[in-house]
């Protein structure tokens, strides 16, 4: 039985004001499906990572993953891709980890890679040559690629350890998809390019290939959209596994996590998001966003066309609509 809280009367004036309220869950992700498969051909499939471009477009996933562990789910949520910049948030929260053990690392993290959108795209080497090898963002490919600098000093497998967490996480066996690995191993000219730079200006400090490596191999993990909905509940949990109890973080860097998400999750589109979905973000190219409602639940949408900003079309349509009708927005 859906329940609908009164809204206060001011609210009737307001130009959004649904009267009805918020729908359920259930209904939400039905409908916002249904509106978001009208899309699912708008866009282009990324098709600079040869694997990716043979994906079947009109594949389409949707899943609002609860706290208590309910899920909703509409189209083909079981279907595994390669979770892509999806990896960065986790990149992020082993480094806070880390971080976390020691004190001054946060700071001295803080110090190689910023927290502002960049307004650039997410692979851009003209940035960083103006600000010295110091990226904007950890969720833009140069930011990645430090956090993962980061990650070599205290583990010695990142891409193990990040497919530990995330199996931990989704209660399942999680692991790479080798096509995707071996594509990007013999390609990634961006990333052979920002690396070296990087490590020109000194903000790079372990071997430029093993940097690479890392990174690489965080792009290329495999999960699908049930799974990439329900491992990220604990930032939308202030820090702490629903499933388990375990804290993965603690939670003023869990809120770090979601800042940096909302601010610059989405490539150049950032604004747009927090505009017309209002939820912390972080998308991949191979078609998956993921949203966090902090306190309720985490979303994934999947659907491979991109846009030019280098997000899914209709996940970006599916977060929208069911974030209005359900009312999910943290503002
Ligand atoms: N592996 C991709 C790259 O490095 C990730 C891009 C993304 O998903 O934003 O270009």
């Amino acid at each position: 039985m859906p329940t609908t809280t009164p809204g206060h009367p001011a609210d009737a004036h307001r130009p959004d004001h649904d009267p009805s309220g918020p729908l359920a869950l259930p209904e939400g992700v039905a409908t916002a499906a249904q509106v978001a498969r009208a899309a699912e051909h708008d866009g282009k499939v990324a098709d600079y990572i040869a694997p990716l471009a043979e994906v079947d477009p009109s594949r389409f996933a949707l899943v609002a993953s609860e706290l208590d562990g309910t899920e909703h789910l509409d189209g083909d949520v079981d279907e595994a891709f390669a979770i892509q910049s999806v990896s960065k948030v986790y990149s992020l929260v082993l480094a806070l980890q880390a971080a976390d053990a020691g004190s001054g690392v946060e700071e001295e993290l803080w110090c190689r890679v910023g927290r502002e959108p960049s307004g650039d795209p997410f692979n851009s080497l003209v940035q960083l040559e103006h600000e010295h090898g110091i990226p904007r963002n950890p969720m833009i490919n140069a930011g990645a690629l430090v956090l993962d600098d980061v990650l070599l000093d205290p583990l010695d497998d990142p891409v193990a350890a990040t497919c530990e967490l995330l199996s931990e996480l989704c209660g399942e066996e999680i692991g790479l998809d080798e096509r995707i690995l071996r594509a990007e191993q013999s390609t990634s000219h961006r990333n052979r390019s920002l690396a070296p730079l990087m490590a020109d200006f000194g903000n790079l400090r372990n071997d430029v290939e093993a940097v690479l490596d890392s990174y690489i191999g965080a792009c290329a993990i495999s999960m699908s959209s049930r799974q990439l909905a329900r491992a990220p509940r604990f930032l939308a949990n202030g820090g702490v596994d629903p499933s388990t109890g375990r804290r993965v973080l603690a939670a003023p860097l869990a809120r770090r996590v979601a800042a940096v998400m909302l601010t610059c999750g989405t490539y150049d589109a950032a604004g747009e998001f927090a505009f017309s979905v209002g939820l912390p973000c972080k998308s991949g190219v191979a078609g998956s966003i993921v949203a966090l409602a902090p306190d309720r639940l985490v979303v994934c949408a999947w659907s491979p066309p991109l846009d030019a900003a280098g997000n899914s079309v209709a996940a970006r349509i599916a977060l929208h609509e069911l974030a209005e009708r359900c009312g999910l927005s943290v503002f």
